[in-house]
C-alpha cells in the first residue's frame, strides 16, 4: 500500500515535470543513496526484502547518469570538507553501502572501479565476525520454506498459513509489524532465533553467504575509492536499547574492531535500521560525542547547506529494488519527492 503511494507520488512528479520546477526549492547541495544488494534478480515470486537489492544492470544506468547529469560522485571525507568550506557550486553525490554483503565485489565494486567512483561501506562488526544475525533474512527463509509458520505474537502461540504467496507476504508483513513493534531488539532477536530453531533456519549460514568476511573487507579498503564507516558491532536499533552505555559501547567498539583489523580508524558513522524509531537525539549526541565526522540514519532526503549544523543526522536516498527505473531516481535526486514526504522540512534531526 505505502509502496504504491510512494510509487504513484513519483510518477505523478515525473509526468508532471514538477520535481523540475521543484529542484531550486528542495534540490539542495548534494545526496548520500544507500544501497545493500548489487544482484541478479531471482525468480522467487516471494521477496519481502526485495527493496534492499537493484540489479548490476540498474546500478550501472544509474552510474551513467550520475556521469551524465555532471554531479560529483565524491567520498564521505569530501563532502564532509565541502560542508565546512561551504563549497557547493557543485551538487553532489556519496554512494553508500550498508552491511558488507560480498555481492558487491562481484556485481558492483568492478563497475564503480570502471568509473573511478568513490563509495563507502558501513560494516556491522559481528557480520564478519560471522557473529550476525540478520533477522529480516532468517524471517523470509523461514516462511518461504514452509506453509505455515509457529511463533508467538503477543504473548499467544499462533499458527500462520503461508502456504501461497499471498499468504506468506502476508505472515511475513504480520510478524515483521509486530517484531518493528516491540519495545526492545533482545525481544525481537528471541522471536526470530526462536522462529528460526523451529523451522529449520540456519541463521548462522546467511552471515557466511551473504556478508564480506574481514580477507574482502581489507582487500577493498586498500582501495583508496573506498571508505569504511562504523555500523555498530552488532546491528541494533538503538534507540531500542535502554542503557545509553550500551549504545556508546556500540559505536565505539565496532569502529576500535575496524581499527584493528583495517589499520585506520573509521570517522563515518551509519546507525542499523537508521529510521526515526532506530535513531535519535540521543544517538546523534552520542556519535557527535565520540568524535564521527559524519553519521547517516535512513530518514529520506537530499542535503542542504544547513546539514552542516546536523552531520550527526544526515538523511540518505534509498536506492530502493522497489523503484528501479531510471525516472524514479531522477525524482528522487531532484529532491521533490523527498520534499513532500518530509512536509517540506529542509532538516528533520528531532
Ligand atoms: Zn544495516
Amino acid at each position: 500500500m505505502k509502496q504504491t503511494i510512494i510509487r504513484t507520488g513519483l510518477e505523478t512528479l515525473y509526468f508532471s515535470g514538477l520535481h523540475h520546477v521543484m529542484r531550486p526549492l528542495f534540490g539542495g547541495v548534494g545526496a548520500i543513496l544507500t544501497l545493500h544488494h548489487v544482484r541478479p534478480a531471482r525468480p522467487d515470486a516471494f521477496q519481502p526484502n526485495h527493496l534492499l537489492e537493484v540489479t548490476p544492470e540498474f546500478f550501472d544506468q544509474l552510474l551513467r547518469r550520475l556521469k551524465s547529469a555532471a554531479i560529483d560522485v565524491i567520498s564521505l571525507d569530501e563532502m564532509y570538507a565541502r560542508f565546512l568550506s561551504g563549497a557547493f557550486r557543485q551538487r553532489f553525490v556519496c554512494i553508500t553501502f550498508d552491511d558488507g554483503y560480498k555481492d558487491l565485489i562481484r556485481f558492483a565494486y568492478p563497475l564503480l572501479k570502471q568509473h573511478a567512483m568513490p563509495f563507502a561501506l558501513y560494516i556491522p562488526t559481528s557480520f564478519p565476525d560471522r557473529l550476525g544475525e540478520l533477522w529480516w533474512v532468517a524471517l523470509e527463509a523461514a516462511i518461504a520454506q514452509n506453509s505455515r509458520v509457529r511463533t508467538t505474537i503477543d504473548g499467544e502461540e499462533r499458527v500462520l498459513e503461508c502456504a501461497t504467496v499471498a499468504e506468506k507476504q502476508a505472515a511475513y508483513d504480520r510478524i515483521y509489524r509486530h517484531l518493528r513493534g516491540m519495545a526492545t531488539e533482545d525481544e525481537l532477536r528471541r522471536v526470530v532465533r526462536d522462529l528460526a530453531a523451529r523451522h529449520d533456519v540456519d541463521m548462522a549460514a546467511f552471515c557466511r553467504d551473504l556478508c564480506m568476511d574481514w580477507q574482502e573487507i581489507n582487500d577493498l579498503a586498500a582501495d583508496p575509492l573506498v571508505t569504511i564507516g562504523a555500523h555498530t558491532v552488532n546491528h541494533n536499533m538503538l534507540k531500542k536499547m535502554p542503557d545509553a552505555a550500551a549504545v556508546r559501547a556500540e559505536m565505539e567498539m565496532s569502529r576500535a574492531v575496524l581499527e584493528a583489523a583495517l589499520g585506520q580508524k573509521p570517522q563515518h558513522l551509519a546507525y542499523p535500521v537508521g529510521d526515526p524509531t532506530s535513531a535519535g537525539p540521543r544517538e546523534f549526541r552520542i556519535a557527535a560525542e565520540l568524535g564521527f565526522k559524519t553519521a547517516v540514519t535512513t530518514r529520506p532526503g537530499v542535503l542542504f547547506k544547513e546539514h552542516r549544523d546536523h552531520l550527526m543526522a544526515l538523511p540518505r536516498i534509498s536506492v530502493n529494488g522497489d523503484f528501479q527505473r531510471q525516472r524514479y531516481i531522477d525524482v528522487l535526486l531532484s529532491g521533490a519527492a523527498t520534499a513532500m514526504w518530509n512536509g517540506f522540512r529542509r532538516v528533520n534531526a528531532a
